[in-house]
């Protein structure tokens, strides 16, 4: 569920087509869209629009309305009918009435459940890949249909695959005012950068890419990044809608923080989306001049307290043991602190991406891994008895995120502790820093 809604409510110069554009990201993600209106308010001519731009999406549309407590309310809802639209919904959001009925609307309209992604074989994944690079590359790249073994005609880059993955693309992602685009304006800025449209959804996105040593590093949608809400609220859903929008076209998302707020909620959701989608992560502890300087105190006593110590507050060993706390799933991603103001430590930036974007792209022999799995002693993983498996042999399946493929004696769901312990032992044997690992298991046929 992407909520999207009321991204502007209080606007005066109440414009459809603004939250439109605004939430188009969202839009051209979604399987189906619902639309919520007030029950107890009369509709009004931007409820019309709105009805009408979103039916030209062409996605299943279905309409919520809202605040319907009773019965006697339910009939208010013929006045509805006038936005055209025929999935109608009276319910109560409060008081969970009706919402049943819309769930089951929305599985019977949804697509069924796609294929994961995170196909088991090379030839799913490096199917899955190649549209992507075609998408975000846009003019760079151009295509051109070839056939393959089978007759059937795709479409594949003309620029080798070494030059696609030479390019590393990268999202800046944080709530609003940590600090990105003054993050961006220090990297671009320092460096030779061209701007470039890219093709696609949102008018106005561009990328900017940079090089640097010959390496090409892609930041996705800067227009985006620097775009700023109006109102707090709306500022704060936008850079989740967004910040997941510029994930799906990224090999690694720089995380910014704040260093005088520590880990808000929306940070930890943010990076939550990162992690699931197997993007590699950096995290950016920002502002730091502030706490060196001790200016944060004027500024948010009481919010900087969260997460740092008032005894040592410069103690930037116990900062990552405290930020390491807020955001446990993310042992993975290195730490470096910055000042996007003051430029201290921007430039420690690429190398640590180019490190991180190899390491997501490393690759481990199957004899190497085999060798590795003998040295693994499973039985230190604290798994129930009944959950045990025996561990035959493990293959890297695959690369960006690393994806690992455990064969098992039985065919069980790999066991939590399973994971992460054999999660560990590869970080331990083999780094993969700042990547995901993905681990699956199958029964030995
Ligand atoms: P965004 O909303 O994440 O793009 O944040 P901005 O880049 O617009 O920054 C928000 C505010 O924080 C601005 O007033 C910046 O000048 C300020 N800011 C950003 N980075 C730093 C920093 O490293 N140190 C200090 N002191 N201020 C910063």
């Amino acid at each position: 569920m992407v909520d999207t809604g009321g991204i502007i409510p209080e606007d005066k110069e109440f414009i459809p087509s603004e939250i439109f554009r605004q939430a188009r990201v969202a839009f051209d993600e979604a399987a189906a869209i619902v639309m919520v209106v007030d029950g107890r308010t009369e509709l009004a001519a931007p409820d019309l629009e709105l009805a009408r731009l979103l039916k030209k999406t062409g996605k299943p549309l279905l309409l919520a309305v809202n605040k319907i407590d009773s019965d006697r309310q339910e009939a208010l809802t013929g006045d509805f009918h006038r936005l055209g639209l025929k999935n109608i919904f009276p319910l109560s959001a409060e008081h969970g009435h009706g919402i049943d009925d819309l769930l089951d609307e929305l599985l019977a309209v949804l697509p069924p459940e796609e294929k994961s992604t995170t196909g088991d074989t090379e030839e799913e994944r490096a199917g899955v890949s190649a549209a992507e690079v075609v998408k975000s590359e846009g003019k760079v790249t151009t295509t051109e249909p070839t056939t393959d073994n089978q007759g059937r005609t795709t479409d594949v880059p003309t620029a080798s695959d070494e030059q696609l993955s030479a390019e590393v693309k990268i999202a800046i992602i944080g709530h609003p005012n940590v600090g990105k685009s003054t993050l961006l304006n220090q990297l671009t800025g320092t460096s030779r950068a061209i701007v470039s449209p890219t093709p696609g959804t949102t008018r106005d996105a561009v990328d900017e890419i940079v090089e640097r040593n010959g390496k090409r590093f892609r930041f996705i949608d800067t227009a985006g990044i620097r775009r700023k809400g109006k109102t707090r609220l709306m500022a704060e859903k936008l850079s989740v809608v967004m910040s997941r929008k510029h994930l799906e076209d990224a090999d690694i998302a720089l995380l910014v923080i704040d260093a005088t707020e520590g880990v808000s909620s929306l940070d930890a959701t943010i990076a939550g989306y990162a992690h699931e989608s197997g993007r590699s992560l950096i995290i950016l502890v920002n502002k730091w001049d502030l706490i060196t300087t001790g200016k944060n105190r004027a500024i948010s006593q009481a919010r900087a307290a969260r997460i740092q110590d008032s005894k040592r507050p410069q103690d930037q060993k116990l900062y990552v043991e405290r930020l390491r706390d807020s955001l446990k799933f993310l042992s993975y991603a290195p730490v470096l602190f910055i000042s996007a103001a003051t430029g201290k430590n921007v430039d420690k930036i690429f190398p640590l991406v180019e490190e991180v974007a190899a390491e997501r792209r490393k690759r481990i022999g199957t004899g190497e891994m085999n060798r590795f799995v003998k040295t693994v002693d499973f039985e230190r993983a604290s798994v129930p008895m009944s959950q045990r498996v025996r561990i035959l042999y493990m293959t890297q399946s695959n690369v960006a995120p690393p994806t690992f493929i455990l064969f098992t004696d039985r065919a069980v769901k790999l066991h939590f502790s399973y994971q992460r312990f054999l999660e560990n032992q590869i970080r331990h044997a083999f780094g993969f820093v700042g990547t995901p690992i993905w681990i699956k298991n199958r029964a030995r046929e």
